[in-house]
């Protein structure tokens, strides 16, 4: 089947619209564009992406600046990398120059000049990922395929492009992983070969923390994070995270779990991060203070960073004091201003069955007791702010706890109540 054929059983009429006209815009401007990567290697696959990354030969900005006024959609130029994103309805839209890459001291990010079509995907992670597809009208849907990828993704193999590749850029270690576990594939001999030399000259360390980390996160977007961690363990790359990792044993429990807690707690935690609950989860073994210096060092994704951090200085200290707690008000007192990722861990790393129905209880079905009446109603109602407020809406919910049901007046009638005593 023709790549036009494929693109057009996968995708809408208005996403081949937008295609075409990002396309015809280059022509216009002389240029030659394409899209490249995980959009070209999923299309071949017959998998749906909607991550577009457009590279051109010659200048991305003018051309993303010109796509951007013509899609009326926010442009946003990174002048340093000589690349732009667009957004456009709930799309991104990549836009980066062919480039050539150097790199003078493995690890460290490469020096990069503008150059053509085959540099640029000749400095790619695997022949898979180092496929364009052209979108000028000249060559409309057009694979170019020049390091065998399309032979190498029917084969079922990752493969390198050169030898250095792994020693260049050792995060392409834990993308190797990655896109095996994804697809099922196996390591090309020779790539592999590479793998394991770069694996026994420690080349990982020439990584930044914040590149693994950003490895390790990218790994929790897959559909099983914890059997590709595991993975990751087994080929020892994750001590090059933290070091206690060098022992790192894989939970007992599944992704599954984790997927079902996340779903169930969204009714009453609609902000829950399952990503965060993750991190939390492959944190919680290490020290405090090391988990302190590995977020300041970014080793943590700044969107996750807080609640991770919250939920694992709170989740141990909680679980003890939920295990003296009695009555179902006692729960809800110790419970209420947990953050949801630290209900989460102590959920995950319960040891007992008392602990695992007190968490339930309150993520089923206390979390979502409140009173109808808020601060302000009662302020109205003449009672003086101060902390009192705070009591007397925790003694509403607790007489709601308790199954007593109340009308917004009859709050009120209690309020005043509770305020007379
Ligand atoms: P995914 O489906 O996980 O998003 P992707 O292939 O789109 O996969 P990205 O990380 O978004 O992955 O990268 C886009 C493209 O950039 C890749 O397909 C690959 O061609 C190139 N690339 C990304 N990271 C590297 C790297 N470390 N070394 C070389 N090329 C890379």
């Amino acid at each position: 089947m023709s790549l036009s054929m494929k693109i057009q059983g996968l995708y809408s009429q208005s996403y081949l619209d937008l295609l075409t006209k990002i396309g015809n815009i280059a022509y216009d401007m002389e240029l030659k564009a394409y899209t490249v990567g995980g959009f070209v290697r999923d299309l071949l696959l017959q998998k749906p992406n909607y991550d577009i990354d457009i590279m051109v030969e010659g200048d991305a900005l003018p051309y993303a600046v010109k796509v951007g006024q013509e899609l009326n959609a926010e442009c946003k130029l990174v002048e340093r990398f000589h690349t732009a994103h667009i957004y456009y309805k709930d799309l991104t839209i990549d836009f980066s120059s062919a480039r050539k890459e150097y790199y003078g001291r493995p690890g460290e990010l490469p020096i990069v000049s503008f150059s053509n079509i085959k540099d640029d995907l000749y400095r790619r992670d695997f022949t898979i990922n180092a496929m364009a597809m052209s979108i000028t009208p000249d060559k409309p849907f057009e694979l170019v395929d020049l390091y065998k990828g399309n032979l190498d993704l029917a084969e079922k193999r990752i493969k390198i492009l050169h030898p250095r590749s792994f020693i260049d850029d050792p995060s392409r270690l834990y993308r190797a992983v990655r896109f095996a576990d994804r697809f099922g594939f196996y390591l090309e001999a020779n790539t592999e070969y590479q793998f394991d030399k770069a694996l026994c000259i420690n080349a990982p360390k020439t990584l930044s923390i914040k590149r693994i980390a950003a490895e390790i996160d990218k790994c929790f977007q897959e559909k099983n994070p914890l059997t590709l961690l595991s993975k990751y363990q087994t080929y020892g790359l994750l001590k090059y995270y933290h070091k206690s990792f060098i022992e790192y044993s894989h939970p007992t429990f599944s992704f599954g779990i984790v997927s079902a807690l996340t779903t169930r707690m969204k009714r009453n935690f609609p902000q829950i991060s399952e990503n965060a609950i993750f991190w939390a989860l492959l944190l919680s073994n290490i020290p405090e203070a090391e988990v302190k210096q590995l977020q300041n060092n970014s080793g943590l994704p700044h969107s996750v960073g807080n609640q991770v951090s919250e939920a694992l200085d709170t989740w141990a200290n909680i679980e003890n004091k939920l295990q003296i707690a009695k009555t179902n008000f006692e729960i809800y007192k110790i419970l209420k201003d947990t953050c949801p990722e630290a209900l989460a861990l102590i959920y995950l790393k319960r040891n007992s069955k008392d602990i695992e129905n007190k968490i339930c209880i309150y993520i089923d079905k206390l979390a979502s007791i409140k009173p109808i009446i808020t601060g302000n109603d009662l302020i109205e109602a003449g009672i003086k702010p101060g902390p009192q407020i705070r009591q007397i809406l925790d003694k509403i919910v607790e007489k709601k706890i308790e199954g007593i049901e109340l009308t917004r007046k009859e709050e009120i009638d209690l309020a005043r109540t509770i305020q007379n005593i």
